[in-house]
């Protein structure tokens, strides 16, 4: 994105918050003791971009514990130990039309999704279920940590006792999900409520959060790790459009169209495809459970940017390529020369890992293309030769090894790089 675009962007953040910033409509949660007492004017909103550029306004610093925005972690965590099909042999991927907190299951008495209550505790009965209490929360803590960052990341002991000692509606859908025989094997009720209502009480604030959506629209990708596979995010994505706005989903999927996951204390983190990610904080809720401030947030922004999933739709096949300094990553591939890349991509400090569609980045074009002195130049500025494209195939493998020998023997005896790979064939 070009600075004065970006300037643009977040002078209109700014308008929207300024304009929803007195909406005192709606109520903060209560039925979890310590919920109640939240500060109702609270209100913040993080942007995080998958260029890096973030933009933050208005309570940004302060940490809300996260409670159902917890959920597609946790959903995470089960499907990257365990995989989609034995996961799925316990929790659905259907948008449950009741409550996040309703005592309905589905046709097989399984959760619905894993972004309802009943759904989440069952994920977190399948997070690291042999280990002791305090690594399961370890790693689930440590995962957080990752994609926001170390000190990024608290945990609200008040909150996790006062929703402990008021559970009895969970407690209930423990149980019935244990009469229905659909926990794996020896799962212990309690501990899996305790490690989910643990979830429910990690403490960020909205510049973290935004991250973590950046990570999930960065297919697991944050500060270059790789946190999840880009496989099961593009899994939990498709779960966040249908469910994660409780029974405004579909409402919200039609008007805003972007996966989104909402928390009772005011959160929704929301994920815009090849944009990033943006939070906001706002604890008054409205009668379906989600902030008020918030909600009428992404309505505004929407109206001003062309972000709903489906806008692009309309438009041709050309305007979805994923572009470099807006050529596509083919065309550049194909049409520059080595010293082009070098003085105006590589100084241009745009990523030269982006990959299109089909998951190929400019190092797999110019591959095929045999551009070997371009291949040498992007190597040679760190480019990452380990990407797989739609087909599996990276540099990785012996194409790269050919690389790497030809690195050497360019340094040992300056030869072209030309000559040395017509010798190969
Ligand atoms: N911890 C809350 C509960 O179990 C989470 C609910 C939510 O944020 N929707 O009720």
């Amino acid at each position: 994105m070009k600075d004065e675009e970006w300037s643009n962007f977040c002078h209109t953040i700014d308008q929207i918050y300024q304009s929803t910033k007195f909406i005192d409509d709606g109520h903060v949660a209560d039925y979890i003791p310590q919920l109640k007492k939240a500060n109702p004017n609270l209100y913040s909103i993080s942007v995080y971009t998958l260029d890096g550029r973030e933009y933050h306004i208005g309570d940004s610093e302060y940490n809300f514990c996260i409670q159902s925005c917890s959920k597609p972690i946790s959903y995470l965590l089960a499907l990257e130990e365990h995989g989609l099909e034995y996961v799925s042999n316990h929790i659905g991927k259907e948008p449950s039309g009741c409550k996040f907190n309703s005592f309905r299951f589905n046709d097989e008495n399984k959760p619905f999704n894993p972004l309802i209550n009943a759904g989440a505790i069952m994920a977190c009965s399948l997070i690291k279920s042999k280990e002791r209490d305090d690594l399961r929360f370890d790693h689930i803590m440590n995962t957080w940590k990752q994609i926001v960052g170390e000190n990024n990341v608290e945990f609200d002991n008040t909150v996790y006792l006062s929703e402990k000692l008021t559970a009895y509606r969970n407690t209930a859908l423990a149980n019935i999900m244990m009469e229905n025989g659909i926990f794996p094997e020896d799962t212990d009720i309690e501990k899996t409520l305790q490690l989910y209502f643990q979830a429910c009480s990690i403490k960020m604030n909205t510049k973290a959060l935004a991250k973590c959506a950046a990570m999930l629209c960065n297919g697991g990708i944050i500060d270059s790790k790789k946190v999840f596979s880009s496989e099961i995010c593009k899994y939990i994505l498709c779960i966040m459009y249908q469910s994660g706005m409780y029974d405004y989903s579909g409402r919200w999927g039609f008007d805003i169209g972007l996966p989104a996951k909402s928390g009772v204390s005011g959160a929704i983190f929301t994920v815009i495809p090849n944009f990033g990610g943006i939070c906001t904080f706002s604890p008054r809720l409205d009668k379906n459970g989600n902030s008020v401030r918030g909600v009428r947030f992404f309505t505004e922004l929407v109206k001003y940017y062309k972000m709903h999933m489906f806008d692009q739709f309309s438009s041709n096949m050309e305007s979805k390529k994923i572009s470099i300094n807006n050529e596509t990553i083919y065309d550049i591939g194909t049409n520059k020369s080595y010293k082009e890349l070098e003085t105006h991509l590589l100084k241009s400090g745009e990523d030269i890992n982006k990959t299109d569609y089909d998951g190929r980045s400019l190092l797999h074009v110019l591959m095929d293309e045999k551009k070997y002195d371009s291949v040498f130049v992007l190597l040679k500025n760190n480019a990452n030769y380990k990407l797989k494209d739609r087909w599996g195939n990276s540099l990785d493998n012996k194409q790269c090894i050919k690389i790497k020998i030809v690195l050497l023997y360019y340094f040992k005896y300056k030869m072209t790089l030309k000559s040395y790979f017509s010798r190969w064939k």
